[in-house]
């Protein structure tokens, strides 16, 4: 049964079309086989019948004369009928009186008790018996006639029957198998199509597939609910392919999320960690030469010099330099803070690339000297006459560079090469720094470019510096559109590679800068500031003890006349009542500060000059003070140079408009 319900449908349907036909025919042949055997036998019976009424009629007086020889002829008359085998007349005792074996020598074999009648034997023979009357209206029979007749008539018809039949079924069958065949493929190849679509339909996972329906029996239905479970599949796949579609969207978008603030977490934590870290080292650099200043103060207030001139010298140099070295820090982290902070704008000005070098390499030719190292430049391509970068940011970033060769390069050369680039389609200028120093160790290359890192504290504590130069200076060159770089080899020197946009250059003639370096007028140098004049009458405003003490001690021992004031408003008093030749003013003072104040005195119709000092250095400041009425801009710590200096061209524009003045004068 299972071998059945695993071959084909193609092949079921022949098998059950085959059986139907054989059913059909055995049955049918069986009913025709069976009502022939009856037919046959009843015909065959009547004939014996007949034959043997035929006898009774012709036997009469044989039986009574025991005629033998009539009895015998009258048996013999049937030989004419093949199937009776034995035929004998019996007289009223049974006994035979006369015989007709049809195979002569066989023996009669009669059965035992002989009932009038037709009988059908087990083995299908026949027997007639029939009484013999010698008087058709005799009572009692003078004898008995017995029949026996084979029924091979009826055999052979059957089996002629039966070849017909096994024929008829043989041609039955090949034609129910080729009506089957054809047949089947109205009913097997819509169930194919139908499993070749639903293959299809898993691999590719294409729904909207649909098999066409075209007959509307039972496959048809059968097509049609296909269709309609696809609908429901491809609704039920579309609608599960958007959800994971949104699913997926919604999983990007938190991986996104959660990357994004991943990264801001990481940032935020490494910014807090450097902001820790410069707060930490901006901590340590300041207190350093702060515990040499407040140290060496104590000392001597203490009275540690012993009296000693010497002595003394040495701990006030000690304070001094400390102090410096405080003030380069503080410049310093101010400047990196203002450039980290966007702070700085860098300008654009048209400057000479290689006066530039020239004019870094005469300020440091001194130290290069002073350690007998040789400094020159070269430049490898022509250049732009004309560049339009922030001048003095690239002369700070080059002293810095050039600075460190020095520092860090005890004998050998320090060489700048210049050249023109074109780097990704943007004209810059390179410039190399080549030292022969001691160079730096690999790991510490790119380090150094963080604030407040140096290659080998040692070497620092040998050579000073506050580890931020070069943090600067990358900054700068970055903020110029450019980069800096670093290679080098311990023991053999280092390259610094910096690089500045140049600015638009086109239309620009290219030079080879040696030439035009002969060619340039040698720098006129300005003159030394000079000491301020003896009468000149100075109004300090000034809220702090310190400053104000030292200030005025400057200026007294370089001959001037100085009243001091605490905050603007008394300033302002002073300077309306009394006469001064220049106002030096603090611009952050309790009460009244140094803008409100030198707004005052310009609202007063006062012309004298007023210089602002300011510990506010960033970009904007000077023009704060400027716009508030001051005419120069000094900022703290005092620079007593530079401090003196500002007086001085504050004198002479002040002198020159007064000329100006009395000209006009002289002139109405
Ligand atoms: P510093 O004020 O210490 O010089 P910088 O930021 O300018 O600070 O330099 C950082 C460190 O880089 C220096 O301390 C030094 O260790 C190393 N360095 C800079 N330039 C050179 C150089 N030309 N040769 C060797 N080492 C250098």
């Amino acid at each position: 049964m299972k071998a059945l319900r695993n071959i084909s449908i193609r092949t079921k349907l022949v098998l059950l079309a085959s059986a139907a036909v054989l059913c059909a025919l055995v049955m049918s042949s069986t009913g025709i086989i069976v009502n022939d055997i009856q037919m046959i036998r009843a015909a065959t019976i009547e004939q014996l019948e007949v034959q043997a009424r035929m006898m009774e009629f012709n036997s009469d007086g044989v039986l009574a004369f025991r005629d033998d020889e009539a009895a015998e002829d009258l048996l013999r008359s049937m030989s004419l009928q093949p199937a009776v085998e034995v035929a004998c007349l019996l007289d009223t005792d049974n006994k035979v009186f006369a015989a007709y074996v049809k195979n002569e020598g066989e023996p009669l074999d009669l059965p035992p008790k002989l009932v009038e009648g037709a009988h059908v034997m087990p083995d299908g023979c026949i027997e007639i018996v029939m009484p013999v009357r010698e008087d058709d209206g005799a009572e009692e029979p003078a004898g008995t006639l017995f029949i026996r007749a084979n029924t091979d008539n009826i055999r052979n018809h059957i089996t002629a029957q039966i070849r017909f039949i096994v024929l008829v079924s043989l041609a039955s069958l090949l034609a129910a198998v080729t009506i089957t065949t054809f047949l089947q493929n109205a009913i097997s190849r819509p169930i194919l199509r139908l499993s070749e679509a639903a293959q299809v339909i898993t691999r590719e996972e294409d729904y909207s597939i649909r098999v066409t329906r075209d007959s509307e029996d039972e496959l048809g239905v059968l097509y049609h609910s296909f269709n309609q479970m696809l609908d429901a599949l491809k609704s039920t796949h579309d609608e599960m392919a958007s959800q994971a579609e949104k699913l997926a969207k919604e999983i990007g978008v938190r991986k996104r999320a959660e990357a994004d603030l991943m990264v801001a977490k990481e940032a935020a934590e490494a910014s807090n960690r450097a902001k820790s870290e410069f707060l930490a080292n901006m901590s340590h650099e300041i207190r350093t030469p702060l515990t040499g200043i407040l140290g060496f103060a104590d000392v001597l207030l203490a009275g540690g010099d012993d009296g000693d001139v010497a002595k003394r010298i040495d701990y006030l140099s000690t304070i001094q330099a400390s102090g410096k070295h405080l003030l380069t820090v503080i410049n310093d982290i101010l400047d990196l803070s203002k450039i980290e902070s966007g702070r700085v704008e860098f300008e654009h000005e048209a400057c000479h690339p290689d006066r530039i070098v020239d004019d870094v390499l005469r300020v440091l030719q001194v130290k290069a000297d002073e350690k007998g190292l040789q400094l020159s430049v070269r430049w490898d391509t022509k250049v732009p006459r004309l560049i339009y970068t922030d001048q003095s940011r690239v002369r700070q970033a080059l002293i810095n560079l050039i600075g460190n060769s020095i520092k860090f390069t005890s004998k050998g050369s320090v060489e700048v090469v210049g050249r023109f680039v074109d780097y990704q389609g943007r004209p810059q200028i390179e410039y190399d720094v080549i030292d022969t120093g001691i160079g730096i160790m690999e790991a510490q290359l790119e380090k150094i470019f963080d604030p407040f890192v140096q290659a080998d504290t040692s070497v620092t504590r040998r050579f000073g510096g506050t580890g931020l130069g070069l943090a600067i200076t990358r900054k700068i060159a970055r903020g110029l559109g450019g980069d800096l770089t670093a290679v080098s080899e311990v023991g053999d020197g280092s390259t610094f590679t910096m690089r500045i946009d140049c600015g638009d250059v086109s239309g620009i003639p290219f030079i080879t800068p040696s030439e035009e370096l002969r060619k340039r007028p040698t720098e006129i140098r300005r003159p030394a500031p000079r000491q301020v004049s003896t009468k000149i009458n100075v109004l300090l405003v000034e809220d702090g003890d310190t400053n104000r003490k030292l200030i005025k001690l400057l200026l007294e021992r370089a001959g001037a006349k100085v009243t001091t004031a605490e905050h603007g408003a008394i300033g302002v008093e002073l300077a309306l009542k009394r006469s001064f030749n220049v106002i030096l003013m603090d611009m952050q003072m309790p009460v009244m500060d140094g803008y409100t104040a030198a707004r005052r005195l310009r609202d007063e119709g006062l012309t004298l000059p007023i210089i602002a000092l300011t510990a506010h250095t960033m970009t904007g400041d000077r023009e704060k003070c400027l716009d508030a009425g001051c005419t120069d801009y000094l900022t703290k710590p005092i620079n007593a140079e530079l401090m003196f200096a500002a007086i001085e061209r504050a004198m002479q524009s002040a002198a020159e408009e007064e000329t100006v003045d009395a000209q006009a004068d002289t002139a109405q």
